[in-house]
């Protein structure tokens, strides 16, 4: 590991603690700025020292030093995830600029994950937000985009960057808007929030149309798996409500890191 590894981590681990303040504040319309961070139990201010990333955690032994009510262990969990996402984003693109926008999508999905998770909410600020940088971005990214498309002869072009991100937008909202309204139309119940289709959307937009695509895929497989697992072992009833934001972040997170080898092996099985 080079200090560039441990400066990329810590960089993670910092990050990491910001969005905790986001998915704890975002839901509840509560500044990310003030007041400091308060334990959510007895109110008293958190020391600085405490604050530190992960080893804060580690020296209260996850306890509140005044009222020593557990702290949840998400916090540290946030962090970790954060820190582990940024070096894997840093190992796979070194310093490039797909880099810098990877930090923001994983950025992104972390929020969006815990927040759905324990809201079953996706905030407008981070999936339309995420939609517009992703559009946005997309020239910048542009090599990541096509440097597994056989089809395309110029890979800089910018405006087909924008066209990728573009139909990335509409595929991926589309294809969700439709199972949506088919899955109202056939069971009379709401199987999908306009969230998730927003969230795809943004998806989209970092990820191009493909990789949007095989996003659903992998998302609605870890949803399938984990949710009935979950289901079962909890023994929740058929309507438990499950955050598919959740899933799909995390299969948005596999697919941007390993989506090249995960389409490649997926057309195999076609
Ligand atoms: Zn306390």
């Amino acid at each position: 590991m080079t200090a560039w590894d441990a400066a990329v981590i810590l960089f993670g681990l910092v990050i990491g603690s910001f969005l905790n303040v986001c998915i704890h504040r975002i839901p509840r319309g509560e500044s990310v700025v003030r007041p400091s961070s308060r334990c959510p139990n007895c109110n008293s201010p958190v020391r600085p020292w405490h604050n530190i990333p992960l080893l804060g955690y580690l020296l209260l032994r996850g306890r509140c030093a005044d009222c020593k009510e557990p702290i949840s262990p998400v916090y540290p969990a946030v962090e970790a995830m954060t820190a582990l996402l940024f070096e894997l984003a840093f190992l796979k693109y070194g310093w490039t600029a797909p880099f810098a926008i990877a930090l923001i999508f994983f950025s992104l999905l972390i929020v969006l994950n815990f927040i759905d998770l324990f809201e079953r909410l996706l905030p407008d600020v981070f999936t339309l937000g995420g939609t517009v940088i992703g559009f946005l971005c997309a020239p910048l990214q542009s090599a990541e985009f096509f440097r597994d498309d056989p089809f395309l002869p110029d890979p800089a072009a910018w405006w087909l960057a924008y066209l990728h991100s573009g139909v990335g937008i509409l595929l991926g909202g589309g294809v969700l808007w439709l199972v949506a309204t088919v899955y109202l139309k056939v069971r009379k119940i709401e199987g999908m929030g306009f969230g998730d289709i927003k969230m795809m959307c943004m998806v989209g937009a970092f990820l191009g149309w493909r990789y949007a695509w095989l996003t659903i895929l992998v998302g609605s497989l870890l949803g399938a798996v984990i949710g009935s697992l979950y289901i079962y072992l909890l023994g929740k009833g058929r309507r438990y409500e499950l955050p598919f934001g959740t899933f799909l972040a995390a299969g948005a997170a596999v697919v941007a890191l390993w989506g090249v080898r995960l389409l490649e092996s997926y057309l195999k099985l076609l």
